[in-house]
C-alpha cells in the first residue's frame, strides 16, 4: 500500500494553477512572487502544488496586488466557481471576461450566439480547457479570453 506521496506528484487545483499561470505570465519564479506579494515562499509553494487552496483574505489581498489582477478573481477561482464538468457557453466576441455570461448562451440547444451568429463554446478556443467565468484569462495556457476585436 502506498502513502499519501504529496511530494511526489503536483495536485492541481483551479487557484494553483491560476497562481502559476500568473506568476509565469509575470515572468516571476516563486520567491520573487512570494518577496513580492509579502507572503511565505511556502505559501505559493503549497498553492500551485495543491497542498492546499485555502486561502486567508490577507493572502488573497497580498497575491492579488503581487499579480495584479482584481481580488474578486482570486477568490471567485479558489472558491472554484464554473470550474468543472459543467462549464458555461459563451460567445468569444460578445462576452466580456469575467463577467456573468448571458443565460441565453447557454441554452442546451443554442449553438450559436443570437446577436453576433458566433458558434458558442464552454472551452478555451487555445487549449480546450474549461472556460472560468470569474477570469480574464484562460487558467490552463493562460491566453487572455478576449478575442481581439476587428
Ligand atoms: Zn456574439
Ligand atoms: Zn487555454
Amino acid at each position: 500500500m502506498e502513502l499519501l506521496s504529496t511530494t511526489a506528484k503536483r495536485q492541481r487545483t483551479p487557484i494553483g494553477d491560476y497562481v502559476r499561470t500568473r506568476r509565469e505570465a509575470l515572468q516571476l519564479t516563486q520567491r520573487e512572487l512570494s518577496s513580492r506579494a509579502g507572503v511565505g515562499g511556502a505559501t505559493v509553494y503549497r498553492l500551485e502544488n495543491g497542498v492546499t487552496d485555502r486561502l486567508s483574505a490577507k493572502t488573497v489581498t497580498r497575491l492579488s496586488a503581487a499579480l495584479n489582477v482584481d481580488e474578486s478573481e482570486i477568490r471567485a477561482v479558489s472558491a472554484g466557481q464554473q470550474l468543472g464538468a459543467v462549464a458555461p457557453k459563451i460567445c468569444f466576441p460578445c462576452w466580456e471576461p469575467g463577467s456573468v455570461p448571458d443565460q441565453i448562451w447557454n441554452h442546451p440547444l443554442a449553438r450559436n450566439c443570437y446577436r453576433c451568429g458566433s458558434e458558442l463554446s464552454p472551452k478555451c478556443k487555445d487549449c480546450g480547457y474549461p472556460i472560468l467565468i470569474s477570469a480574464r484569462f484562460c487558467p490552463n495556457c493562460g491566453k487572455p479570453y478576449r478575442a481581439s476585436r476587428n
